[in-house]
This record gives structure tokens, C-alpha cells and sequence, in this order.
């Protein structure tokens, strides 16, 4: 038996984003899988397979990672690997997983659906099919179409902790991604969220009683709420689907980036929802982790991650590890002195979502605020690291009291060093306590408005004062006749000029930025540093 693993992630509608230069970790993770278990398969980009679809023909079976905002992209590679191989059977996983029954009546084209974390499901249904008789409807969490009903085994399955650090993903990056060398490669180091906080939503579909079990009840209560409302922020589906935050063993990461580098990455994201929740689970093991805020961070745990990566680091002297997403409440002097020790450079987000903190508590299920987002970028600043801070707009009971303090919480960020602000538009997702409630623009469209054009102004400013004139190091992509550069220690975009040979894509350049906006940069080629 032979399988393909597509990585459709954040394909969209079917190109991938010319400004987009990530690997996501699930599709390696189900490769990884595969391989382990001593099956013949290779892990193929989404634009590989585009660019080839006979390669199809080789498979038994074709599966397909993919995000719920990529239907596009799924429906193009569901056409191509019919008409090239009629018989081949398609799987689909990946975040889209959680919409089985939509996308299994939308494409007749799907065999099965691993529905959430594929780990337990896929090695259920390696089995049966490796059996004389199998049984696929053994298998949990896999969902497929019987006559016409869609049939789902049982809910998703959680991962447990040990396996997560059992599994060992795919690597062969150089066979996967064309100018693989120029990816971020997110590593998972934690699945799952803290936060089962929940919004105390009182409307047509929930009515919560006001228990605060949620808040404070102990750990492995908080699972459950009475009124039904999902864990987390309102907006957010992490802790619905993926439950509480796991973390994986130090050495499993280890030897993940390791194969990686071997392999050709440079640029490695130890990605999860909150990187301080590494190791906080253990604190309160054999309780899940549903606080978000309490206990305070697992400061050896990390320094034991740091240490083990940065032996690996002085190995191999040109990685650059960065962490991605990370909660204001858990930053301390003991954190930012850690984060800044390893990570000193590199770019951290924060949510922030508004700067409104009871907003935030009550009506978004997150206890964190503008106070709190202050002193951390002022500790992360201090040490070394550049904040990146999410607001959003359009969310579900924003007043205009909510906007007005968003609004003046950029004008108190600006001061403080942050280098870049992200404003995210509401959009209901499914599973998420919002879920049922349509984005609010026009009751505060001047409001919104005001916002868009301060963060417009800001990130423009920014970049204006701290970025036009610098020269900075970038791994070149060349795509439709154009040069893109991903800055080595992350950073906008830089749309290069003045390349006249089109063969330096995956080589790493220093250029000069010479234009700005607020999104993007403008800079020109000086000379290749590497190839
Ligand atoms: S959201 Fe929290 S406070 Fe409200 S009913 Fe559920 S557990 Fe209780």
C-alpha cells in the first residue's frame, strides 16, 4: 500500500499566499506516522501535486491536511486525484475535520474524514486495513457517508501526553517542499489550550447560570459547564477541540528539530497555542490544565527544552528558533529573562483582542488585559524580544465603551515598543462559543473604522522609523517573475528588487529596505550571503 500526504494547509481558494512562508506540523505528523509504521509514503505540497497531478496515480490512498478556509484548495485536489486515480481513496484531516458532515455531503469524492487529532484514529485504521477483514466503523473519530447518512465513529479522540512525544514526525522536507530551506517549520511542543474559561453568555442559544466553575472550580471540573457553553475564548476553537493544553518531552522536540536541520530547515517555530503552557501541565498532572493564568510557568521545564535546543543550536551555529503565541498573564521577570536568554531577536505574539478588560473577562472568557499585556511587552522589550500584539474587531456585545478603549490602548502600546499590531476581523467558527453570532460592523463602523486607520498608522510607522534604510538578511523565493524575502528572524514580507537571475530562490540575501507600508516592505538586493 502506498499513500501521498497533501499539505493543503492555508492553500485557500488553491494558491498559496505569495506572503505566507510556514509548514504546519500536521501534515508531517501524519506522514511521520505512516513511515514509522513502516509504510511507503511520501508527504508532497499542495502546489507540488498541482503542478504534477499524474503523480496521483502511484497511491492507494491520498491524504489531505487541510484548514476550513482552504475548501477551495480541498476541491481542486479532489478533482485531480479522481481523474487521475479513480480508485485511490481519499482521506481528509486537519482543523477542516471538525466540518465532516458538510464536506462529506459537499464532495462524494471523500472516503473517510479523521475527524480532530489524527494520531489515535490513523493508527486504528492503518490497522484494519492491514487486516483480512476490516472494520473500518471500529476505528474512533473517522467519519464517512453510509447511504445517505454520514456516519461518525465517536468523538475526536485527545491525544495523550506520552504519545505526543512518541511520535516522531516526518522530515524528508527537501522531497516535500520546493526551496524547503526557506520555511518556517512549526515543531509542536504543545496541543491543546489552558484557557476553559468561558464567555458568560446569556442569549438565545446559552444561558449561563453565573456557577463560575468554570473560574474556580477545581482543575478537572472545569471540563464540563453546565449551561453547555465551549471552553475558551469566545472566539477561539482550540480548547473545544483539542482540549487541555499536553506538552511533548523535551527530547522527543529535540530530536524533531534535529531531523529537520539535517534535513535543510533553518527556521524552526516550537509552535503551540501558548508556549508557556510548556510544562505547566505537569505541575498540576494528574489534573488537565484548565487555568490559564495559574500556575505560574514551569521555568525548569522550559530551561530544559532551551538548553537541549541550544546544544543543538551551537552544533549546527546557523538555526534560528523562534516561539510564536503566548499568554500576557504568564510573564514574569523569571520568563522574560529565560525567553530573552534563548530567544533574544526573534518575535512574540500576544492577544490582546481588546482593551477592554471586562469586556475581555466576562463576555470573551479571557482573563487577561491591556495591564497585563503592558507589563509583559515591557519585560519582553527588556529582554530582547519584539511583541506582536492581535486585536480584533466586530466581536459578539462590543460596545463602544470596548472601542473606545481598544482604540486608546494602541496609542499606550505605540509607547512601548511594540513592533507590530494585528487586527483581526471577527468570523464565527464552528465549536466556538460565537459560533451562532454574525460579526458586528455597522453599529460601530466609524468606530472600526478609527481602529483600522490607527493600526494601519502604527504598523506603518513602525516599520517607517525602525525598518526603512536597515539592512536585513532574507531567504528569496522567486515566484511569478517576482522575489519574495522572509526575514531570517522573522518580519514583513520584503518585495525584492534589482535580482536579475531567477536561481537564487532558497538562498539567504541581505537587502536594503528602501519603501514601506504597513503591511509590507520594499528593499533592495545588496549581495547573497548563502546559498
Ligand atoms: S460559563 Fe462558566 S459560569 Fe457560566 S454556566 Fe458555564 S461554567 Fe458556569
Amino acid at each position: 500500500m502506498k499513500f501521498i500526504v497533501i499539505d493543503a494547509l492555508a492553500r485557500a481558494s488553491g494558491e498559496r499566499y505569495s506572503t505566507y512562508d510556514v509548514v504546519g506540523a500536521g501534515p508531517r505528523i501524519v506522514a511521520g506516522i505512516l513511515y514509522e509504521k513502516g509504510f511507503k509514503v511520501d508527504l508532497k505540497a499542495y502546489e507540488v501535486v498541482l503542478g504534477e497531478p499524474s503523480i496521483l496515480k502511484k497511491y492507494d490512498y491520498i491524504l489531505i491536511s487541510a484548514m476550513s478556509q482552504d475548501k477551495g484548495a480541498l476541491k481542486r485536489i479532489i478533482k485531480l486525484a479522481k481523474k487521475n486515480n479513480p480508485r485511490g481513496k481519499i482521506i481528509v484531516g486537519g482543523p477542516i475535520s471538525f466540518e465532516y458532515e458538510d464536506i462529506l455531503r459537499e464532495h462524494d469524492g471523500i472516503d473517510y474524514i479523521i475527524v480532530g487529532e489524527a494520531e489515535i484514529p490513523l493508527t486504528r485504521f492503518l490497522e484494519e486495513i492491514s487486516s483480512s477483514n476490516p472494520r473500518i466503523e471500529k476505528v474512533p473519530s473517522i467519519a464517512f457517508r453510509n447511504g445517505n447518512d454520514v456516519i461518525l465513529t465517536s468523538p475526536p479522540v485527545h491525544t495523550p501526553r506520552k504519545i505526543l512525544s512518541l511520535i516522531k514526525p516526518w522530515f524528508f522536507i527537501e522531497n516535500s517542499y520546493p526551496n524547503h530551506k526557506i520555511y518556517r517549520y512549526y515543531v509542536e511542543v504543545v496541543r491543546g489550550c489552558s484557557n476553559f474559561y468561558r464567555p458568560l453568555l446569556s442569549d438565545d442559544k446559552y444561558k449561563c447560570i453565573k456557577c463560575m466553575v468554570c473560574r474556580n472550580a477545581p482543575l478537572k471540573h472545569r471540563l464540563k459547564c453546565p449551561a453547555n457553553i465551549p471552553p475558551g475564548c469566545g472566539f477561539c476553537s482550540v480548547p473545544n477541540l483539542f482540549g487541555p493544553a499536553r506538552t511533548r518531552s523535551p527530547n522527543s522536540i529535540v530530536e524533531e528539530i534535529n531531523d529537520l536541520v539535517k534535513h535543510g530547515a533553518r527556521r524552526i517555530v516550537l509552535s503551540a497555542p501558548d508556549f508557556l503552557d510548556y510544562g505547566r501541565d505537569l505541575l498540576v498532572s494528574p489534573n488537565p490544565l484548565t487555568d490559564p493564568c495559574e500556575p505560574a510557568p514551569n521555568i525548569e521545564y522550559i530551561q530544559e527544552l532551551f538548553e537541549a535546543i541550544n546544544d543543538l543550536r551551537l552544533k549546527y551555529n546557523n538555526v534560528v528558533i523562534m516561539i510564536e503565541n503566548i499568554k500576557a498573564c504568564l510573564v514574569n521577570e523569571e520568563v522574560a529573562k529565560l525567553l530573552g536568554k534563548y530567544l533574544s531577536g526573534t518575535t512574540i505574539h500576544i492577544g490582546l483582542e481588546t482593551g477592554d478588560y471586562n469586556y475581555n473577562l466576562n463576555v470573551l472568557g479571557k482573563p487577561i488585559g491591556l495591564k497585563d499585556v503592558v507589563k509583559a511587552v515591557k519585560l519582553l522589550r527588556k529582554n530582547g524580544l519584539r511583541p506582536y500584539i492581535y486585536l480584533m474587531y466586530g466581536l459578539p456585545y462590543m460596545s463602544k465603551k470596548t472601542y473606545l478603549k481598544t482604540i486608546k490602548s494602541i496609542n499606550i502600546l505605540s509607547r512601548l515598543g511594540v513592533e507590530k499590531i494585528t487586527l483581526y476581523k471577527f468570523t464565527p467558527l464552528p465549536h466556538t462559543a460565537f459560533e451562532h453570532i454574525a460579526p458586528e460592523i455597522e453599529k460601530h463602523k466609524e468606530l472600526i473604522n478609527k481602529l483600522k486607520y490607527l493600526v494601519n498608522k502604527f504598523n506603518y510607522n513602525y516599520k517607517k522609523k525602525f525598518l526603512l534604510g536597515k539592512r536585513i538578511i532574507v531567504f528569496l523565493l522567486f515566484s511569478k517573475g517576482k522575489y519574495y524575502g522572509y526575514p531570517l528572524y522573522h518580519g514583513p514580507t520584503v518585495f525584492v528588487k534589482g535580482i536579475k537571475s531567477p536561481h537564487f530562490s532558497g538562498c539567504l540575501a541581505e537587502v536594503e529596505i528602501y519603501d514601506v507600508a504597513a503591511r509590507f516592505v520594499w528593499g533592495r538586493f545588496i549581495r547573497i550571503v548563502e546559498c
